[in-house]
């Protein structure tokens, strides 16, 4: 049974990587970062949340989280991910994401005899005996220019595209920060994991770096 582990920085590409070997594999793919936005986007909802227990309210949420609420388009903006962030340095929160991650990736290596989780702390603390693991990394400007692009804003002047890509570097760097600082699973690569670099290599080549690397074991058949 195969469990493929994928960490890196905010919009590196990792959730592509995991959703291009889920479809080529057909091994599950569980974004784990959609989790932690997921109740953080439900802490923003309550209207009744006065940000006082937050560590507390976040537990709760998580307890209830079903994997059917993950895809919401409403999860993907920075407000989110911010406080996505934040959240995720509460260990009692980390504890009850990481048993749903866990009992994903069991539940689906039985049944299909592999599984794909991608997010920070995927190779050192969820599967930490994955028989691949990669993390994936791009300079902070080179993936706030993807980020921008995502957004798909083309009625944009020069300088306000500017000044969105300026502030997006600056979300990110934040967030970069407090992934890699915080106490409980910082943002860090396994010591065995193949680190892939994608600045200056299109998402079709990150592909076939992960696929060689995959295939050369001879663990699976592509
Ligand atoms: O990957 P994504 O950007 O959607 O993750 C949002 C936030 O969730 C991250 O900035 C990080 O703080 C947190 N996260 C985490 N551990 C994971 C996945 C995400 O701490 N396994």
């Amino acid at each position: 049974m195969i469990e493929i582990a994928i960490d890196g920085t905010a919009a590196s590409g990792k959730g592509t990587l995991a959703r291009r070997l889920s479809v080529k594999y057909d091994f599950p793919h569980l974004d784990t970062g959609s989790m932690y936005r997921m109740v953080a986007l439900e802490l923003i909802n309550d209207k009744k949340n006065d940000y006082t227990n937050l560590e507390i309210e976040s537990c709760k949420i998580a307890k209830k989280l079903s994997f059917k609420q993950l895809e919401n388009n409403k999860l993907r903006t920075e407000v989110v991910a911010a406080l996505a962030s934040k959240i995720a340095s509460f260990p009692g929160l980390r504890e009850t994401l990481n048993l749903k991650q866990i009992e994903f990736a069991n539940v689906n290596k039985e049944k299909y005899g592999g599984c794909i989780l991608d997010g920070r702390d995927i190779g050192t603390k969820i599967l930490p005996n994955a028989n691949f693991k990669f993390f994936i990394n791009a300079s902070v400007e080179i993936r706030a220019k993807r980020r921008l692009l995502e957004k798909n804003i083309s009625f944009l002047h020069g300088n306000d595209e500017e000044c969105m890509l300026q502030s997006l570097i600056i979300d990110i760097t934040k967030r970069d920060l407090s992934d890699s600082r915080r106490k409980t699973s910082p943002l860090v690569p396994a010591e065995d994991a193949f680190i892939i670099d994608t600045s200056s290599i299109s998402a079709d080549e990150v592909m076939s770096i992960a696929t060689k690397i995959i295939e050369r074991s001879n663990k699976i058949v592509g």
